[in-house]
């Protein structure tokens, strides 16, 4: 007879979705997601949907974070090369380095991604350092590399879909306690194990409470023009926690020029000033984004703001009893729960596997 264990994921961004499509491939698994926000929402308590997104990896060397990285790209490159609905797509990076922004908050960020021979450049393809005679005039260093762009309006709703072939079942919901979770699976059964991907919320989660999450404020514009390119720079002259970045997002998602990344700044709305500084700079930074026509020239969808949801002491992947449940935690991705994404899952999955051998309860059929 078959047995089957009743999860619960709760969380519905790219951690909670990842999580419960990869789950859902081992049949004994019955899941169901609760989450406040789910795809197709844009509230300031949800980050996934603001992200560009890209892959950069940005852990240091030997990290379990750049594990998580390096478990990741072989999943987002067989999207991006074999699954078109997934809205993934190739995309050269060119990054640039200035060595005076090294003790910025996003020099200090971006270390290991833009340092002269990161982990990465065995990883990602056509990984390529610059020549001296390449660099740009106030440039220490550069490189460039196939990445992918994510166009998360499409990716997100595509990875329901494929939960949804597999058996999940998606629901609204608000938790207030962890353990309340374990209420919500749709058999009407109490679930076994409940995976938390609950992002910034893991703040205020009963249960949880972790104190070590806070948000890292970012600003986007969204515009129609095409750079061809994926590009960011170290950091800028207008403080150092202001970023320039941009990249295209695939199937018409327009192209996302950033940005900023202020610690435990939880303002929702954009900045008309630092909007203004944020176009100036992408077009400084790359003038083919208009043709050579300055910023006037720029279309623009929308301005944007996402808070991502950053750990102190990283990434938790971890699990552990919460009274008599078992808890799978997999949140705290900050500015790389894309880039972490199948590494994060690959891991919590394990754990989960873990959980039901040491004795979370398999309902029998
Ligand atoms: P979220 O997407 O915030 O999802 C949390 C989920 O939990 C939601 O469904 C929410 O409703 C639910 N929830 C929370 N609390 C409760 C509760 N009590 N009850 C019920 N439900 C609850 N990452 C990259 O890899 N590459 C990029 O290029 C990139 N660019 C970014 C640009 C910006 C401007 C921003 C803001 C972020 C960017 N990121 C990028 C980071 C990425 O967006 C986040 O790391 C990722 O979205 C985190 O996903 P998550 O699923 O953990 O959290």
């Amino acid at each position: 007879m078959a047995q089957t264990v009743n999860v619960v994921v709760l969380g519905a961004g790219v951690s909670g979705l990842t999580t419960a499509y990869e789950l859902s491939k081992n049949k004994q698994y019955s899941i169901t997601v609760i989450a406040k926000h789910m795809p197709g929402d844009y509230d300031i308590e949800y980050a996934s949907p603001w992200a560009g997104a890209n892959y950069l990896p940005v852990h240091g060397k030997d990290t379990e974070g750049a594990q998580f990285e390096k478990d990741t790209w072989p999943a987002l490159e067989r999207l991006a090369r074999h699954v078109p609905g997934a809205g993934v797509h190739f995309q050269d990076a060119v990054l640039y380095n200035r060595d005076k922004d090294a003790n910025s908050s996003t020099g200090l960020w971006f270390k290991e991604l833009l340092s002269k021979n990161p982990w990465y450049k065995d990883v990602v393809p056509n990984f390529r350092t610059y020549g001296s005679e390449e660099l740009p005039d106030g440039v220490d260093n550069a490189q460039v590399f196939t990445s992918v762009c994510i166009n998360t309006a499409i990716y997100l709703p595509w990875l329901v879909s494929q939960g949804l072939q597999n058996g999940n079942v998606y629901r609204r919901g608000i938790v207030h306690h962890i353990n309340d979770a374990a209420d919500l699976h749709h058999s009407g059964k109490k679930a076994s194990v409940v995976i938390n991907c609950t992002g910034l919320g893991a703040l205020k989660l009963g249960g949880v409470e972790d104190t070590k999450m806070y948000p890292a404020r970012g600003q986007i514009v969204v515009v129609r023009n095409d750079p061809k390119v994926m590009m960011s720079i170290s950091g800028t002259d207008d403080g150092g926690d202001e970023l320039v970045y941009m990249m295209h997002r695939a199937a018409g998602g327009g192209c996302v020029l950033g940005g900023c990344y202020q610690k435990h700044n939880w303002e929702s709305q954009a900045d008309p000033n630092l909007a203004t500084r944020i176009m100036k700079r992408c077009v400084e930074l790359c003038p083919d984004l208009t043709g050579g026509k300055g910023i006037e020239a720029l279309s623009v969808i929308r301005h944007a703001v996402g808070l991502r949801p950053v750990r102190d002491g990283g990434i938790r992947v971890a699990k552990e009893k919460v009274g008599d449940l078992w808890v799978v935690h997999n949140y705290g991705h900050g500015g790389g729960g894309y880039q972490c994404s199948y590494g994060c899952t690959k891991a919590a999955v394990q754990l989960v596997e873990e959980a039901v051998q040491k004795g979370a309860s398999r309902a029998r059929l």
